[in-house]
Parts: C-alpha cells; structure tokens; sequence
C-alpha cells in the first residue's frame, strides 16, 4: 500500500473526513461556479447539509458541461480556477463526440496522481520494478496516471500506443515485471507475440494491469488473458471529467478500490430514475461521482454512464475502500424489447466457451439507435484452428438467452475474421 493509514482507516471514519471535505467543496463551488449557483438554486452551502443528504442535490449530465462552453470559456462554466492557477489542460478521446478539455490547478494534478498511485499499487507492483506501458502520455488524462508509476518508484518504460514490435521488444531486452494496457491490446498482443514465434507466458511479466474500457474483469475474457499471458490480470478505472485511474483492483481480484479516497465521493442510481442506491455487496447500479477537494473544474453528482457492480464487505487485502466492477457503459448499451444489453456482458457469456472460440464478438444490430428488435445478430469467432458446428452456434444461444435474457442470431465465424484492436475495441458494429 503507498498509505497503509489512509488505506487500512475503516470506512466510516473516512466518511466523516470527507463530509468535511464535501462542505467546504460545495461552498468553494458555489463561490466561483455559474454552473452550480444556477443548478442549485442557492448561494449558501449550508442549505446542502452534509455528505448524507447528497442525494438532494441535482444529477450533473456531460451534456449540461458541453452546453456550458462558450468560446470565451472552452472549459464550460463549472470552471472555478483563474487561468493563472490552470498548470495542465488535457483533451477527452471524443469517442463520444467533440473533445471537452479538462483543465488542472497544480494541487488538482498531485492529488490525480496520489489516487492513481494507490489504484495501481493495489495490483501488486511495488519499487524497483519495471513497468512497460503503451499508452499516449500526450493531451489524453491517461498521460496523468503515468506520473503515478513514478509516485510508486517503479522502473517506467513508456512505448506508447500502437508500436507491437517495439513493445514486444522491450518485453524481451527490458524485462518488466508488469504491462500496462487496454484488455483489448493485452489479447491482440498474445496472437501477435505467437505470429513472432514468442510466447509472453515464458516472458518476465507477471502482472498485467488494464484499463481504459470494460472487459478486464469479465472472468472469461480475464482467463484468457492470463493463460495467454501466465500472469496476473488486474484492472484500473477512471473517468476524464473526475480523474484518471480512480479505481484499481487488488491481489484478490474481486473488484477495484477506490483509490482516489478522499478526492473523489462515490454513489450509485438507478440508470432509470436517478434515484440513490443503498451501498452494499451486489448492488448494481450507474456511478455518480462528486470531487471532494478539486479546484479547477469541480463536479457534484456527476453522472459517468458506466454501469458498476459494488462491493461494501472487508477485502482480505485490508484497504477498506468499496470496490466496484464494470459491467458496461450507457453508450454501448443496446435495448432489446425491453431488456438492456450491455456488449461486453455478451462478450463475457461467449468467452465461457473458450476454447471452442477466440474471445471476439461483433454485435451487428440491424436497426439504427438504442432499440433493437430480437433476434439480435451477434458474430462469434472461433478458436484458431477450430470448426464450429450449429450445435456450438445453438449452445451459444441458448445461454445468451438464459444469462441476459436476449434471443440472438449467433453466427459462428472462421478464426481471424474480425478487427483486432491495438487500443480499445469496437463490439458493436452498424451496418
Ligand atoms: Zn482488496
């Protein structure tokens, strides 16, 4: 652990730390933020009450930020620094339309890196080790959760985004203990290292750290990854608006912690109503996000679109942060006659019938938008070097049917068919 007292301090004393920490945020918002003056309706942050009466707050929708920008002020008016105090401005990926920049105070930046930090020391890499990472530092946030390879003390051997041979290479000459990527990259590297006669279970890493979209956790999609790997596959989570890299699983594997504790205040709705959740073990719900000590750019209530399993019960590792699992993001969710279809949850039912398939689906919904009429086509593609019959396509059906309640047109499809992807991977496909 980087902090042992934070880390191992029980739950409900970091609650009371943090109601404080949440007054003293919302009165700082309220002072410099048009946004929330107006959204909340009140200048004075005691009318807010405390952490526990959050849920009376309004929901704060990324749309209301980009509604906010104006070309005198690109940040969008939640924006509460000067520009003098603005040391980092960084871009989101725009995978879900224009970029938004996110800018950082100096303390906002340090306070990034603390949480990162802790997130990716719960996966076991500790100082002196090397660690190889292939993601751009350049305008994206998750440049900033590399400073936190440097706050750990390991060995950072940065490739970047899109370089096999180099990354490859530097396996073999460097050997690092640990990879950082996407789950997406950590499977296209295990065919590619095969395609070079390597193979990365004789390699030096034992730690594969993933993060940047769903499906590290997915427990087939997990074991491939370590089989192919013979290393330890955990996953990080964040979100560019809040921070990078908020959440890392530990050595248990049992979900990620909140390793941002202190910074970040977390909750979870119901998707539908936006209605607060009760935290407990098992709970499913959409996370809502609240800074609790940020300066540039604070957000209350944030809605984050992804769709989290928690966990509230004592981890065997000790750190007593709530631990959360991605099952899918808002953005890709399909809705079949009434139920919601998350691809990755697709993706985690077919990877149980490894090693008959690859690991790689394609959802090719045939009508636009969110809505879909059943059957659902979804392409299958097989292991190398297999041959699938109707009775697998059948067998495949069924359990999508009986684990998510969705009637599917499953074809099966020959070994290498579909894209790979060197960062994040498309599941869904339109025609
Ligand atoms: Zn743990």
């Amino acid at each position: 652990m980087i902090d042992p007292v934070v880390e191992t301090r029980p739950w409900d004393e970091q609650l009371a730390l943090d109601d404080a920490r949440y007054r003293e945020q919302l009165a700082y918002v309220l002072g410099r933020s048009a946004l929330y003056r107006e959204k909340l309706g009140f200048a004075d942050a005691r009318e807010a009450g405390g952490l526990d009466e959050i849920a009376r707050l309004p929901l704060t929708e990324k749309h209301e930020l980009r509604a906010s920008v104006t070309p005198g002020n690109p940040f969008g008016s939640h924006l509460c620094a000067t520009r003098g105090e603005i040391v980092r401005i960084y871009s989101t990926s725009g995978t879900t339309g224009t970029p938004s920049y996110i800018p950082l105070t100096a303390g906002d930046l340090d306070n990034w890196v603390t949480g990162s930090a802790s997130s990716y020391a719960a996966s076991g890499v500790a100082a002196g080790q090397r660690i190889v990472s292939s993601y751009n530092a350049g305008p994206f946030v998750a440049g900033a959760a590399l400073g936190s390879f440097d706050r750990i003390g390991l060995a950072h051997i940065p490739v970047g985004t899109g370089h096999t041979d180099r990354l490859l290479s530097a396996i073999e000459l460097l050997l690092p203990a640990a990879a950082v990527l996407t789950p997406s990259y950590a499977a296209y590297l295990i065919e590619a290292a095969a395609e070079r006669g390597l193979d990365l279970r004789a390699s030096s890493v034992e730690r594969v750290l993933v993060a940047g979209e769903p499906g590290g956790g997915e427990p087939g999609f997990r074991e491939l990854l370590e089989e192919g790997w013979g290393a330890k596959v955990t996953e990080a989570m964040g979100i560019g608006d809040i921070g990078v890299s908020l959440w890392g699983e530990c050595e248990e594997q049992h979900g990620m912690h909140l390793g941002a504790r202190g910074f970040v205040h977390a909750e979870l709705i119901d998707p539908e109503t936006g209605s607060a959740l009760e935290p407990a073990d098992g709970v499913t719900g959409e996370l809502v996000l609240t800074h609790l000590a940020h300066r540039a750019a604070p957000l209350l209530r944030f809605r984050t679109r992804d769709h989290v399993r928690l966990w509230t019960s004592p981890c065997a590792c000790g750190r007593t942060a709530p631990r959360v699992r991605c099952i899918g993001r808002t953005d890709d969710m399909l809705i079949v006659r009434g139920v919601n279809v998350f691809p990755s949850a697709v993706r985690e039912v077919v990877g149980t019938f490894a090693p008959a398939v690859s690991g790689n689906i394609l959802l090719r919904p045939a009508g636009d938008g969110v809505k879909q009429e059943p059957p659902l086509p979804v392409s299958v593609e097989l292991a190398r070097g297999t041959n699938g019959d109707d009775a697998l396509a059948e067998a495949i059906h069924d359990r999508l049917r009986s684990r998510l309640v969705v009637q599917t047109r499953v074809e099966l499809v020959p070994w290498g068919s579909l894209r790979r992807s060197e960062y994040k991977s498309k599941l869904v496909e339109r025609r």
